[in-house]
């Protein structure tokens, strides 16, 4: 997808509208000095025109052939707008998918300690079915004084891991400044809740010709997520997976109150994939299991978990991690809502 502008009218044709129909409706829009952007789905295909609003009133959309509706863009959001698509949107790294059917089973470390806790840990995920390996390289952390991560040393250790099992790597991209070596080791490119609202961030990832896995931020509401896709789709990167994390509230029982309600109105207001992390919403193990669960029953298109060898050992977040000898039990409960939900681990 080329860098585009926003649309400002969908134009809805049948599923079974004609290629000649289609390509009609187009070139009419691009005589008029409008861009069209055709999305086909089974049920409909949408044609977002992007264009001038006043230009396009003047255009008879309604009267040519398979067009059925035409719709103004109302939302803020538009390149993520569940209008924009008629079909959800599956994202695809190396082979392995999240969205629709494909329910995506991301774990690993919180960070990246070592060539042998990250190994042991991508074996153990691997054996038990997860879908892509999780392990950060360059860490946002609240104080100065605790670990920072191994920057590109664990990019190297990530890659050998990725070597090894085949599992697409997810890893945090922080700073403008390492996009060129995160970008070319990354299968998925995290955004950490922290730079959630980082628009030079964003705007560069969006440059990036690797998905994007945006988390939403610690006080963000779903409309500033989706306008922080927004800005990652606006650079031409529609491969976007939206993260619910947990917010701030008043609660202190859990690390961050995961707002699984979020979930329930992202997918109804967007074609991207959602998927949870309950590690960091949970704030302790205990809470993971039940937490991932519930992910996976309101309709979430997969998780992102931390797990390590030796936990209480961990150099971040070791309450929250799952110990990698309890990663097969655990991927085994959250795949038996998977299955009840009609969806398969991808
Ligand atoms: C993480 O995934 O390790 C992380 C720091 O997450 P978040 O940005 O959601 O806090
Ligand atoms: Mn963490």
């Amino acid at each position: 997808m080329a860098a585009i502008g926003s649309p400002e009218l969908l134009i809805v044709l049948g599923g079974d509208a004609t290629s000649a129909e289609i390509d009609h409706v187009v070139a009419r829009l691009e005589e008029a000095g409008v861009d069209a952007r055709v999305t086909r789905g089974r049920e409909a295909t949408v044609i977002g025109a992007i264009g001038d609003r006043e230009l396009l009133a003047t255009l008879p959309l309604e009267g040519y052939p398979g067009v059925e509706q035409v719709l103004p863009i109302l939302k803020p959001y538009r390149l993520v707008a569940r209008e924009l698509a008629p079909d959800p949107t599956v994202i695809e790294a190396r082979g392995r998918r999240i969205g629709d059917s494909s329910f995506g089973l991301i774990a690993g470390p919180c960070s990246v300690e070592s060539r042998e806790q990250t190994l042991a840990t991508a074996r153990a995920v691997a054996d038990a079915g997860a879908t892509m390996l999780r392990g950060g390289a360059f860490k946002p952390r609240t104080s100065p004084y605790t670990f920072q991560g191994l920057g590109l040393e664990a990019l190297e250790i990530l890659r050998e891991a990725r070597e090894e099992t085949g599992l697409p790597i997810v890893t945090e991209l922080m700073d403008p400044r390492h996009v060129e070596e995160v970008v070319e080791t990354a299968d998925v490119i995290q955004i950490g809740a922290r730079n959630s609202q980082n628009f030079l961030l964003l705007s560069e990832v969006g440059r990036a010709e690797k998905p994007v896995l945006l988390k939403r931020g610690l006080s963000s509401s779903v409309e500033e997520l989706l306008m922080a896709a927004e800005y990652v789709a606006k650079e031409g990167n529609d491969r976007i997976i939206l993260c619910e994390r947990g917010i701030k509230t008043f609660e202190t029982s859990t690390r961050f109150t995961l707002d699984l309600g979020a979930v329930a109105v992202l997918k109804n207001e967007t074609h991207l994939p959602v998927i949870v992390d309950p590690s960091h919403a949970a704030g302790r193990r205990d809470l993971v299991l039940p937490l991932a669960r519930a992910a996976a029953a309101v309709g979430a298109d997969g998780i992102i978990v931390e797990t390590h060898p030796q936990p209480e050992e961990a150099l971040s977040d070791g309450p929250q991690q799952i110990p990698t000898s309890e990663f097969a039990a655990f991927a085994a409960e959250v795949t038996a809502i998977v299955s009840l939900m009609g969806k398969e681990i991808g």
